[in-house]
């Protein structure tokens, strides 16, 4: 840029400077052109021009641009501009007016002062810069380009802040439609009606719900428009305030605050309750402008309040326990009354336990894990625990949980039920059953059941066993099928199945069962299948039947006795008889041989009678020692004629006597049941050996069966058909017996065992099937002599007496025979034929009577009663019992044992001479038999 002349020079250059600065793009350049023109101008070294913008006074172009120089200046200028422009004296006044005052030059621009230049230094212009026009006309511009400038920034700055409102008015707007937005959704979706009213309470704007119920009679037609009673008068509420005046609108525009009203609406078919809100909708003066109505129907809430008490007493009346748990720390926030009553604690102690105090210890340690997981799923699936009550008593429980909100927080919900009692029934059902179940699984019978269709559904018991079946097999199978071949079976099956009670016995093969049928009924009485129960009665019938025959052989036994009885009081007159004859008659008579016939004669058949008495177990126990070889040759004859003649007896014996204490009558019975069973057993013929040895046995030690001693040992030998092991193991059982109906009776045996036993013997068997049969009978051996008895004694004593009895017997053969001998022997003898006689005949005799003879039994008075009155009545009187019957102690009962005896009938007239005397001398053995057993005669 050329430099302007000092000088007023020439106008057209200077007119091209200002076009320039005006036209320069660059305020910066433009006013620094200035700058530089203004100091040649102005002849000043410094030059600075300021602009004034708002409070501030910014330094806009500095001429030189040296930063020392203008640090030097700028304070001074700045003050002189603040004095030019009216700003008062600036910051810097006290060091401008140190210095040298700049001049100064005001830049104006539509009449205002908006900066000013200030010079200073220099030659210095002759006078003042602001006296030449053309530094004038050179402000003027710059002042011009200076206000463009300044304006230009102030628009700018302007319209950068317009942006920011706007963008700020624009989020306002769009949060403004998001809030309208939900506002209008909630609304709008709320099942409530919403309207608004102005001020004049007309309707201006309603929600669907309401829009969508349009004023009664209109069709079609809108709310808006309407004043609000028109919704009001639907509601048809009794209370409903009767002016509008005084409505929840009203008094909401009134009061300028929420109002709120309850309401019925009974022009529904059910009453609804309904709840009114007015909110005044406030404008910018807070004043209402509008009014928001909402009317809401609490009916429903009604309904709610009631199922919410419902749930209430629910959980206070559960008999489940319901604890309340807060999942993280387990503590017990809820529990109901049951939970109280279950653990035993109060409610206040109950709230604040936390869970693992409901367990001990040890099952919490089980549990803990189980309840967590739990407690994360939200769910508890239910399981059993122990729960342990406040005072440790622990009760089995099954617990079950689930996520529950209690207000708002989030908690488990575990239900306990005490489920002790009820294990402990099902434990004790479960033993019930069992017991029940092996009762009839053990029980000696069948049981089962048949469905309608006769198929089996239980078969059960031991019993089942007898008929080769296992528990269960028959069950899936017909009843009918298996026992197609047993119409008797079937035919009462039907019978249950068609309702009726049955009762039979049925042979199955060798077994009989006697089955009780019971039909099974369902609800309505109609039989549904049946039940039945079985039982083997194969043994109570064979019993049944040795029952019927030992009753049989009871009732001949006591027929036999009866006749032994009769039959010795004629025997016993017999032999007295022929005794009698004998002695009168010499050995060289002709009828001696006949009177002995007779006596021998009348001995066999009191062998007999014995017999009899022995069958029929009447006989006499008068054990006593006696030799058994002599016993066997005695009876040899006897079973001679038993056996038959098909059979060969052997007897073997001994040479020396072999003495047993035993009863003779058994012993000889012994041996016949022996002889007989071998007899049986050799149909075809065969030897019977009979063997009476002895044998003295070490003993084994611990084998009390066979005790160490000396024995006499009889062996019964039979070449028979033998026996099975089976059979042997058995034969000593009463009424076990192989023979058949009639011949055998299964006693036979078991009286030898019980004999044997009874005189501390024992029986051993040795048999073969077809090898013949061997039986060892064992008896203790002892040394006495044998005693002497009334029917076996024989030494020549002394019977003779001249005393005189009273002699009672019924059998009149009998009696003159013994009246007889005791007259032959030189007694005085009284006779009578009972009881009664006899009394009356020692009543009518003066003289001393000694001894009382009397049958035992007789008609009208017996010797029994006889013997006690008559020893009433002359004491000291001995009595000498006779019978054929038995010795009974019995019938003694009251008379002085010391003063009686006994005599077996039949009996020959030297044993009855012989009893007398001895009775008479009171040397006869007592009656009373102190060294035997206890009678086994009945
Ligand atoms: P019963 O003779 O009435 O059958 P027992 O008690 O006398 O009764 O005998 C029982 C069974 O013992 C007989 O049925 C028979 O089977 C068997 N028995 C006894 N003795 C003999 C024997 N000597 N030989 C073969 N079997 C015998
Ligand atoms: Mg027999």
């Amino acid at each position: 840029m050329a430099d302007v002349p000092r000088t007023n020079a020439p106008d057209e250059a200077y007119s091209h400077l200002i076009d320039r600065i005006l036209s320069e793009d660059s305020v910066e350049v433009a006013l620094a052109h200035g700058a530089r023109a203004l100091a040649q101008i102005g002849a000043a070294d410094v030059v600075a021009l300021f602009i004034i913008e708002g409070s501030e006074c910014v330094l806009q172009a500095w001429h030189p641009p040296d930063p020392e120089i203008r640090e030097r200046h700028e304070v001074r200028f700045r003050a002189a501009v603040d004095v030019l422009c009216g700003r008062g004296p600036g910051p810097g006044a006290d060091a401008a007016s140190a210095g040298e005052a700049p001049q100064t030059l005001p830049l104006v621009a539509a009449g205002r002062t908006i900066g000013a230049i200030c010079l200073s230094g220099g030659a210095g212009a002759p006078g003042r810069v602001a006296d030449l026009p053309l530094a004038r006309r050179l402000a003027g511009a710059l002042a011009c380009v200076a206000a463009a400038h300044r304006e230009r920034c102030r628009s700018s700055a302007m319209q950068r802040e317009y942006e920011r409102w706007f963008k700020k008015l624009d989020e306002q707007v769009r949060v403004l439609e998001r809030e309208r937005q939900k506002f209008s959704a909630i609304v709008h979706q709320s099942d409530s009606e919403v309207f608004v009213t102005d001020p004049a309470q007309l309707i201006r704007w309603t929600n669907n719900v309401l829009a969508s119920n349009p004023p009664s009679g209109h069709e079609g037609a809108s709310w808006i428009g309407l004043g609000c009673r028109a919704v009001c008068s639907r509601l048809d509420d009794p209370e409903a305030p009767p002016e509008c005046g005084t409505c929840p609108v009203a008094q909401s525009l009134k009061k300028n605050a929420v109002v709120h009203h309850e309401f019925m609406r009974s022009n529904h078919d059910e009453p609804r309750m309904l709840y009114l809100s007015a909110l005044p909708i406030k404008g910018p003066d807070g004043l209402p402008h509008e009014v928001l109505v909402m009317i809401q129907d609490l009916s429903d809430l009604k309904v709610l309040r009631r199922s919410e008490s419902r749930y209430r007493l629910l959980f206070e009346r559960s008999a489940k326990a319901i604890v309340m748990v807060e999942p993280a720390s387990r503590r017990v926030v809820l529990a109901n009354p049951m939970a109280r009553r279950m653990t035993g604690h109060p409610a206040d102690t109950l709230v604040g336990l936390i869970l693992d105090d409901l367990h001990a210890p040890a099952e919490w340690a089980r549990l803990a894990e189980r309840y967590g997981r739990g407690f994360a799923e939200g769910n508890l699936a239910p399981f059993e625990c122990r729960v342990r009550a406040r005072d440790g008593e622990e009760l089995l429980a099954t617990v079950s949980g689930t996520r529950y909100d209690l207000d708002g927080q989030e908690v488990a919900m575990l239900e306990f039920q005490d489920v002790t009692e009820t294990r402990r029934v099902e434990q004790a059902l479960r033993d019930a059953e069992e017991r029940l179940r092996s009762v009839v699984a053990n029980a000696p019978v069948i049981l089962f059941a048949v469905d309608e269709t006769g198929i089996f559904t239980l078969s059960e018991g031991q019993g089942l066993a007898t008929l080769g079946l296992a528990p269960g097999e028959v069950v899936g199978r017909s009843v009918f099928e298996m026992y197609a071949d047993h119409p008797g079976i079937l035919e009462n099956i039907r019978g249950a199945l068609a309702g009726e009670e049955r009762i039979d016995t049925v042979d199955l093969g060798l077994i009989s069962f006697e089955t009780w049928l019971s039909p099974l009924r369902g609800p309505d009485g109609v039989p549904r299948g049946l039940i039945g129960v079985s039982t083997d009665i194969t043994q109570r019938r064979r019993l049944e039947d040795q029952l019927r025959q030992a009753q049989k052989m009871e009732a001949i036994g006591c027929l036999a006795g009866g006749v032994a009885h009769d039959f010795n009081n004629l025997l016993a007159a017999i032999m007295g008889h022929g005794e009698l004859m004998m002695r009168r008659l010499d050995a060289s008579h002709p009828l001696h041989r006949h009177a002995e016939a007779i006596q021998k004669a009348a001995t066999r058949g009191a062998m007999l009678t014995r017999q009899l008495l022995a069958f029929s177990r009447k006989e006499v126990l008068a054990p006593r020692v006696l030799d058994v070889h002599l016993a066997v040759a005695e009876l040899e004859e006897m079973l001679r004629r038993l056996i038959g003649e098909h059979i060969e007896l052997v007897i073997v014996l001994g040479d020396r006597p072999l003495h047993v204490r035993a009863d003779r009558g058994q012993i000889e019975q012994v041996i016949m049941n022996l002889a007989v069973n071998a007899r049986d057993a050799m149909g075809g013929g065969g030897v019977l050996t009979i063997e009476v040895a002895h044998v003295d046995l070490a003993g084994t030690p611990g084998d009390k069966a066979r005790p160490a001693g000396p024995y006499v040992v009889v062996s019964v030998t039979d070449t028979g058909c033998g026996m099975e092991a089976v059979t042997v193991s058995r034969i000593f059982e009463p009424f076990f017996t192989t023979k058949d109906q009639g011949k055998g009776t299964g006693l036979g045996l078991s009286t030898v065992y019980g004999i044997v036993e009874q005189s501390h013997g024992y029986v051993e068997v040795e048999s073969a099937p077809g090898a013949g049969t061997s039986f060892k009978v064992f008896l203790p051996r002892v040394d006495e002599a044998v005693g002497v008895s009334g029917t076996e004694g024989t030494g020549p004593i002394a019977t003779r007496g001249s005393e005189t009895m009273l002699l009672a017997e019924d059998e009149p053969a009998l009696r003159a025979m013994a009246r007889e001998a005791l007259q032959n022997e030189g007694y005085t003898v009284l006779e009578a034929s009972n009881g009664v006689e006899a009394l009356a005949a020692a009543a009518a005799h003066r003289g001393p009577l000694h001894l009382l003879i009397t049958d035992v039994v007789m008609p009208q008075m017996g010797g029994g009663e006889l013997a006690q009155r008559l020893q009433a009545e002359r004491p000291g009187i001995k009595v000498l019992f006779m019978s054929g019957y038995t010795d009974d102690a019995v019938i003694r009962q009251g008379v002085s044992e010391a003063t009686s005896t006994f005599l077996q009938k039949p009996f020959t007239i030297a044993a009855f001479a012989r009893k007398v005397r001895e009775t008479l001398d009171g040397s006869a053995t007592p009656a009373a038999r102190e060294d035997s057993p206890p009678a086994r005669a009945a």
